[in-house]
């Protein structure tokens, strides 16, 4: 069962879009130096179809994507909300998925995400706006990852 902590609406997390970027708690990474250790702990409101079908009502017409920031403790269901977003907006609003792990996962098919950032926060590289980071920011076009991490460099300057 995913919870999530708050949401908001940003324009920087994907390039482009108009974003309600979700913020999932129970992250089983643990990243040294994690930007929100909080959002380890197994807490805020459970995250249900039907708390996402009123998100979708209250801010649909505002945004261009839903993005779910974490959820790597339940990657399935992750999946299962974003094609929810997909089918409920005809395909109008568009997925990101914001993983903390090196791999996305076995279990989940890239056609189900517009967007995705793989890869742990690691200190000594940075996030996505430094030069030096492990961490990788794709475009999903028909199943097929289009590395846009650099645009986040770009941004940054
Ligand atoms: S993935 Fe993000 S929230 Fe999870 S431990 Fe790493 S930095 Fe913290």
């Amino acid at each position: 069962m995913l919870r999530f902590v708050n949401y908001n609406i940003v324009f920087q997390e994907v390039p482009g879009e108009v974003t309600l970027a979700i913020n999932l708690s129970n992250c089983p990474n643990r990243c040294r130096g994690c930007h929100s250790p909080y959002l380890q702990q197994d807490i805020g409101a459970i995250l249900d179809l039907e708390v996402l079908a009123g998100l979708l009502q209250k801010y649909g017409d505002a945004i261009t994507c839903v993005c779910f920031m974490g959820g790597d403790a339940s990657p399935c269901e992750v999946e299962h909300f974003a094609l929810f977003v997909r089918n409920a907006s005809e395909g109008r609003i568009k997925t990101g998925w914001y993983s903390g792990k090196e791999a996305f996962p076995d279990c989940c098919s890239l056609r189900n995400f517009d967007y995705l950032k793989l890869g742990p926060y690691l200190e000594q590289s940075g996030g996505l706006g430094c030069a030096t980071t492990n961490q990788r920011f794709y475009h999903i076009v028909d199943g097929e990852r289009i590395d846009m991490t650099g645009s986040f460099l770009k941004k940054e300057r």
